[in-house]
């Protein structure tokens, strides 16, 4: 009898809540357990030989094994944190950070201590700390700063079968640390895939450990027809399995936040429909999500009711948790593409690989035998899936990365040793990019302005936004809109208040600017003494604006450090807007029809958002610069900024040589407009080379 049941454990969990101490002892003792059943503690002394005998070790083990919480622990334990930090990596943020957490509790000492992270802008170590989990990107900033990373006992680069950026870069450069320095202990870790590429890129004698696996048989179930909508097809099979009468816990994987939400509403909205529905807790996790919500997704829901958690691809490899039985994998990720039509970046969904959706499937069987429901065909699966998938070095932006090989004096970029090369058009690309921007001279050496830019944690737009801003004389201001623009969803929109809410953003923006708005935003709250009602009142996240100012601060000490002046210039906002047309020269779009822009260097049409600030003010400007592009139903620009053609003109000196002219202001406008116009027709035309230059 379901009701009969569920109000025993209720009783059982407020027990628990009377009796912390009792609860704590118990929970101490299940952590002990848990540690030592996982597979990784079976092989420990075998695995712990073959690390202390060999400098670099590829670690094999099927997801949840034990690699990650384990692995730094026992290198703890065996004495490496004596001489130096053991480094963990991990491609993403939100794995490091509560993997870190879990390691502090397995170790029993607070976060931070012993036992810290580090992600971009967020510094969760101490004196103290011993592991170091952090994302690759962190690593790969250190060698910056230490080129053979000397602080370190030992280095696990983990999760490297994902392939991400920053840990292909790594691997590059640890390969070269590894050969200098003797006492580095490397460990590589990775899924089932790949392993003896890893083992091939660091030379013939670099031994594989395979953990051996304990995982149950799951039983497949794939679509007869294709499905038209994921999100619905997702939310059927999870009632659906909820509502049979077998227990376990369910996973479903979706792409990203906006389709976690709406499957969570909708699951709950489906259930709530029902008389008899058995409690259900639905339980989303994604990056930006807060790190309390995130850590839900592991607690035992209250009155030991089943979970279903909806989680992007990080529920793949990178976390694991326990007790699930059922998958549902509508076969689809985000992924951050070169858009070559664009000539940029673009985040947009896609196919998961072959490779993916085996290890999603396999997520179903490692408490017990499980089921994963595969939302797409057999055929769709053989036919339509790459069997892996394409390493994002191949595949994005690569302007960052050569700015910091270029500052790590990596003279000759086509021959730095990739694991997997990067298409060479992608790097021309991005070098073309780093040139518009002055960070690379025309025979590709790293400029005075290149090297400020590396070392900033930006995307070298906005370095370079805030180098400009100090000799323009409005560093305070620029300071500001960088730091918004480094921290996502600044303001909310609750269902059922959507009008309220749009109605107070409506008074904060600059009509001329979505830059601005974020300005204005943030300099309120300043004149509200950083109030945390104040944010409330004017659907705000408080939380987020108060990263912004914990950035702003990170970034205002790297401007001093590199004595950038911070110079405040009031209310004369229109030399802001000069600094930020700057940087987003790349990013400049002319008027084409209402609400219609097309980009000046490709002409590919573009289109203001209908959440902009310059959308539906009755005001288009001729020109504009924008952050970024977002690829929905159509190109829109996200975050911009009315400029002045002739500020585009007087910026691309590198495309057209402006004129010196006494004309009248209507005139010189003209003009300029004019100046532009042939500016865009050379930058085509220089594009147009670079690319006749490729295929020679
Ligand atoms: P691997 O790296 O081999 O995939 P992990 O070390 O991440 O394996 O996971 C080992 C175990 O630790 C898993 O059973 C997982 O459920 C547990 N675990 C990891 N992180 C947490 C956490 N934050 N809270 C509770 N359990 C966790
Ligand atoms: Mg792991």
């Amino acid at each position: 009898d379901d009701s009969g049941n569920y109000k025993e454990s209720h009783q059982f969990a407020s027990h628990m809540k009377d009796n912390e101490a009792v609860s704590d002892f118990a929970m101490e003792k299940t952590i002990k357990q848990q540690r030592e059943y996982l597979p990784v503690f079976a092989c420990r002394q075998k695995m712990m030989n073959v690390i202390r005998e060999n400098n670099v070790v590829i670690i094999v083990g099927e997801t949840g094994s034990g690699k990650t919480t384990q692995l730094a622990q026992y290198l703890l334990e065996d004495g490496f944190g004596e001489s130096g930090l053991i480094g963990c990596t991990q491609p993403r943020r939100v794995a490091a950070m509560s993997v870190a957490r879990r390691v502090a509790d397995e170790m029993g000492v607070d976060l931070g201590q012993d036992v810290g992270y580090a992600i971009r802008f967020e510094d969760c170590t101490s004196e103290k700390t011993i592991i170091k989990y952090m994302t690759d990107g962190i690593l790969l900033r250190e060698c910056l700063g230490d080129g053979t990373l000397d602080q370190y006992s030992a280095i696990i680069m983990d999760e490297a079968h994902e392939r991400s950026l920053n840990t292909d870069v790594l691997f590059g450069l640890l390969r070269e640390v590894v050969a200098k320095r003797a006492d580095l202990k490397l460990i590589v870790t990775s899924a089932t895939m790949d392993a003896d590429k890893f083992a091939d890129f660091f030379g013939g004698n670099c031994p594989t450990f395979t953990i051996p696996g304990r995982t149950f048989p799951v039983e497949l179930f794939h679509a007869r027809t294709p499905v038209e909508d994921y999100v619905d097809a997702a939310v059927k099979q999870a009632v659906t399995i909820h509502l049979g009468g077998m227990d376990g816990d369910i996973l479903i994987f979706m792409p990203g936040q906006e389709d976690i939400e709406c499957t969570c509403e909708m699951i709950k909205e489906k259930l709530g429909e029902l008389d008899e529905a058995p409690p259900l807790a639905v339980l989303p996790i994604y990056s930006q999500l807060p790190s309390d919500l995130q850590a839900k997704i592991f607690q035992r829901a209250p009155g030991g009711m089943r979970k279903a958690i909806v989680a992007t691809n990080i529920a793949e490899t990178s976390l694991t948790v326990d007790g699930i039985l059922f998958v549902i994998d509508p076969g689809f990720c985000k992924m951050k593409v070169y858009n070559p039509r664009i000539g940029m970046d673009a985040l947009s969904i896609f196919p998961v690989s072959q490779a993916s959706a085996n290890q999603r499937t396999g997520r179903a069987g490692r408490t017990g035998p499980g089921q994963c429901y595969r939302l797409y065909t057999e055929r769709q699966f053989k036919d339509e899936l790459l069997r892996s998938t394409v390493p994002e070095i191949q595949r994005t932006n690569l302007a960052n990365v050569v700015l910091l090989l270029k500052s790590l004096g990596v003279d000759d970029l086509l021959k730095f040793h990739f694991m997997d090369a990067p298409p060479q058009d992608n790097m021309l690309n991005s070098m073309y990019q780093l040139w518009t921007l002055g960070a690379l001279d025309n025979t590709g050496q790293l400029t005075s302005m290149g090297r400020k830019m590396v070392e900033f944690p930006l995307d070298p737009t906005l370095s370079k936004m805030l180098i400009v801003s100090s000799e323009m004389g409005c560093s305070d201001e620029v300071l500001t809109i960088v730091s918004m623009l480094s921290v996502p969803a600044i303001f909310f929109r609750p269902k059922g208040r959507e009008e309220e809410a749009d109605a107070k953003k409506e008074k904060f923006q600059v009509p001329e600017s979505d830059h601005l708005t974020f300005l204005n935003v943030y300099l309120q709250w300043r004149e509200h003494k950083y109030s945390a009602k104040w944010c409330a009142d004017n659907y705000l996240h408080v939380k987020a604006l108060k990263k912004v100012r914990e950035v702003r601060a990170q970034l205002k000490e790297i401007m001093q450090d590199l004595k950038l002046p911070i110079i405040s210039n009031g209310n004369e906002w229109d030399i802001v807007r000069k600094c930020i047309c700057s940087a987003y020269f790349h990013n400049a779009a002319r008027l084409k029809g209402i609400g219609e822009y097309v980009n000046v260097r490709t002409g590919i049409p573009c289109f203001l958002h209908p959440t902009s600030a310059l959308f539906g003010m009755g005001f288009m400007p001729d020109y504009v610069v924008y952050h970024e592009l977002i690829m929905t139903a159509k190109e829109y620009m996200q975050c911009v900024t009315a400029v002045d053609a002739i500020w585009l003109a007087e910026l691309g000196p590198m495309f057209y040589s402006i004129k010196e002219s006494k004309q009248s202001r209507r005139e010189q406008k003209m003009e300029s407009v004019r100046t532009v116009e042939t500016m865009e027709a050379e930058m085509r035309e220089a594009q147009k080379e670079m690319e006749r230059r490729k295929e020679e």
